[in-house]
């Protein structure tokens, strides 16, 4: 049962990865992108949240992941910016503040 479950994690972990890649990478529906890009990562952060309860760290330390996982969320949502013309994602490390110009045409973002 417990193999199972980790299994079913890593299944979704995957399929997630492959989600972003086929929404986020692909693509010029930038509209679509922006809508999906928030619901993508707050799902994605739930499934790493559910993962570290799964895998039971000492209770203090769990408290702090998740805690830790939605300003962590929040930042990574802030820091992707989808570009009007050429459509692609442009990303700044979570700390930073968000891209002010296109990693992939270097036109300013809005
Ligand atoms: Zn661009």
């Amino acid at each position: 049962m417990q193999e199972n479950l980790l299994i079913g994690f890593i299944v979704i972990w995957v399929a997630l990865v492959l989600g972003s890649v086929m929404l986020f990478q692909r693509g010029k529906d930038v509209v679509r992108k922006r809508k999906l890009w928030p619901i993508y990562t707050v799902f994605s952060n739930v499934i790493i949240g559910a993962f570290i309860v799964y895998m039971q760290p000492p209770t203090m330390w769990m408290i702090a992941i998740l805690v830790l996982l939605v300003p962590l969320t929040l930042l990574t949502i802030r820091s992707t910016k989808f570009c009007d013309s050429c459509g692609q994602a442009s990303r700044s490390p979570f700390f930073m503040k968000p891209p002010q110009v296109c990693s992939h045409c270097n036109k300013p973002l809005s």
